[in-house]
């Protein structure tokens, strides 16, 4: 079952490594290299023989690249049954060579369509044709032919061959047939997806873009990898890893989300819990631009601020709820410098399960370092996250776009007599970030940009917001500062005036929610009761 290679065809638009590969086949065993266009101009630039496609076949590359090996001469060379002598008498009646390894990766189509201002016809254009069927064809003939989509099988290859003089053995053979398929249908699917979404947008009216706005098709075939096991899940006695989308949801998300972009700098291995707080506390520091921290505890944010820089908003934020941030996870959306984890290491000496940030200065790893335990991930930047989120249900599975706080400030209303002063909308632009956060029903009263007062996941507003009012009355104890003065975003919008009079009664002077109740008078009439300046956003952001 041992196969001896050859001749090879080779054709990749990733040149990585193919340099190395091809020149050990000619050297070290003496194999026959075809290839294609640009691919043979690499190879012969390094020195490497090569026989161009179009004297293998006979024919001319033509029609801009679109017809390079799709040929008897490839396919037969690839398909053939060597253990038959029909095929091999056919083969030799049309002068057909038989080709024993193909080497191919793909026109980047997903990378292409990944850019928010690809065109259609460019994309159409990195639709690879001949790659895939050379793919399929050989790895449909695994009996006899070796296939190679990922450069970083070379090595294993010639390991292989060097092991089983020059051949390669029926079962590595087919573990890379397996693989060529996963490939071929996870770039279909890239492609059926892009044009499912252009055609929605086309029908939304945003034709002629690939807009970056995602639509879920009506139909995609989804892919998971397994990233890791988890020591368990929620509870020690549910077993629980993590997957990540290898197609298209990874295609139309461009991530830097902890859970597969990150890098773990140190620390223990990522529980079940983590990676939950450490996506939503990732996702919550994204929204702002000025330097911000959220410190977060089961999935609600307990400490919120930005500040002049990071440590600043790091000790703003940990001063909105010490007790709740005590094993929490500390997301920043800047480089973390040395003093900040001074400042939760050294001065608060913070217990903190996960730290996350884009990057951290060497001073900081060092010190970091100290504590082993701790989880220390580095997202490489702030841009950039997922389009879509997806939650299982029994049998079924649901899929939304994320929800990104993206609304234009000039496009709230003010239907209060009195208008918020400029202090007072910078409270509320803040507080409406971060309640985003907060599960639903979600209250967040904000004092000079820190999150002091969080209601989080009642069944009825008026609760999270008495739970609010309460936490942020204790924070301004606590701090030595005078309660009052708050501004209070609701995820949603308030359907009786009682939610505002018990704000008014605790010291709220502004408040930021979507509106659109049918009671909105009501609200509205109890806000000039108090004297308390409303905005509407429009926008509900529930998070259940
Ligand atoms: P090269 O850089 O060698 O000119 O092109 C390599 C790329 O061409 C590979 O990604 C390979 O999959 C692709 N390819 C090979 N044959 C064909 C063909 O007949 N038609 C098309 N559209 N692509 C091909």
């Amino acid at each position: 079952t041992d196969k001896k290679i050859s001749r090879a065809l080779i054709s990749v638009t990733d040149k990585t490594g193919v340099v190395e590969f091809a020149q050990s086949l000619v050297s070290d065993y003496g194999v026959e290299i075809i290839s294609t266009g640009g691919t043979a101009r690499v190879l012969e630039e390094a020195g490497v023989p090569v026989i161009p496609i179009e004297e293998f076949t006979g024919f001319p590359e033509m029609m801009d690249g679109r017809v390079k090996t799709l040929h008897p001469k490839v396919h037969g060379g690839l398909l053939c049954r060597r253990d038959s002598e029909q095929h091999m008498a056919e083969a030799a009646e049309h002068g057909i060579q038989m080709i024993d390894l193909v080497c191919v990766n793909l026109y980047e189509f997903e990378k292409t369509v990944a850019s928010p201002d690809v065109t259609f016809v460019d994309a159409i254009e990195h639709i690879d044709i001949g790659g895939p069927s050379m793919l399929r064809s050989a790895a449909k003939n695994n009996d006899s032919v070796t296939v190679v989509c990922d450069p970083d099988d070379y090595a294993r290859i010639l390991d292989e061959m060097s092991v089983h003089a020059g051949c390669t053995t029926l079962g590595t053979r087919r573990h890379l047939a397996a693989k060529v398929y996963t490939r071929t249908a996870s770039y279909d699917t890239a492609i059926s997806t892009w044009l499912n979404t252009y055609l929605a947008n086309e029908d939304a009216g945003a034709a002629g873009t690939t807009a970056p706005a995602f639509v879920p098709p009506a139909a995609f075939d989804l892919h998971l990898e397994k990233a890791q096991d988890l020591r368990y899940g929620e509870n020690p006695h549910q077993t629980a890893a993590v997957y990540r989308f290898a197609d298209s949801f990874g295609n139309f998300a461009s991530f830097a989300s902890p859970l597969v972009g990150a890098e773990q700098i140190q620390g223990k291995p990522l529980s079940y819990n983590n990676f939950l707080d450490a996506d939503a506390a990732w996702n919550a520091v994204r929204e702002f631009e000025e330097p911000a921290v959220i410190i977060l505890k089961h999935q609600n944010p307990c400490g919120s601020a930005t500040g002049e820089d990071v440590t600043e908003a790091y000790d703003r934020a940990f001063a909105c709820d010490p007790k709740s941030a005590f094993g929490g996870i500390i997301a920043v959306n800047r480089e973390v410098p040395l003093s900040l984890v001074e400042h939760f290491a050294d001065v608060n000496k913070q217990f903190v399960e996960v730290l996350i940030a884009p990057s951290f200065s060497p001073e900081a790893l060092e010190r970091l370092s100290k504590r082993t335990n701790l989880r220390v991930l580095a997202t490489g930047g702030a841009d950039g996250h997922a389009q879509l989120e997806a939650r299982t249900v029994d049998g079924g599975m649901l899929v939304q776009c994320v929800d990104t706080v993206d609304e234009d400030p000039s496009t709230f209303t003010f239907p209060t007599t009195r208008k918020p002063t400029d202090a007072e909308m910078e409270d509320l632009i803040f507080a409406w970030k971060v309640c985003k956060t907060v599960k639903s029903n979600a209250i967040l009263i904000a004092k000079d940009r820190a999150g002091i007062g969080m209601g989080p996941g009642q069944p009825n507003r008026v609760d999270s917001a008495l739970l609010a009012c309460q936490r942020a009355e204790e924070a301004c104890e606590r701090m030595g500062v005078e309660a009052g003065g708050f501004a209070c975003a609701s995820d949603a919008f308030f359907p009786f005036r009682d939610n505002v009079d018990v704000l008014a009664a605790h010291g709220v002077t502004a408040i930021i929610q979507p509106g659109g109740s049918v009671r909105d008078d009501e609200s509205i009439q109890a806000c000039d009761d108090h004297g308390i300046a409303m905005v509407f956003t429009g926008t509900r952001h529930f998070r259940h």
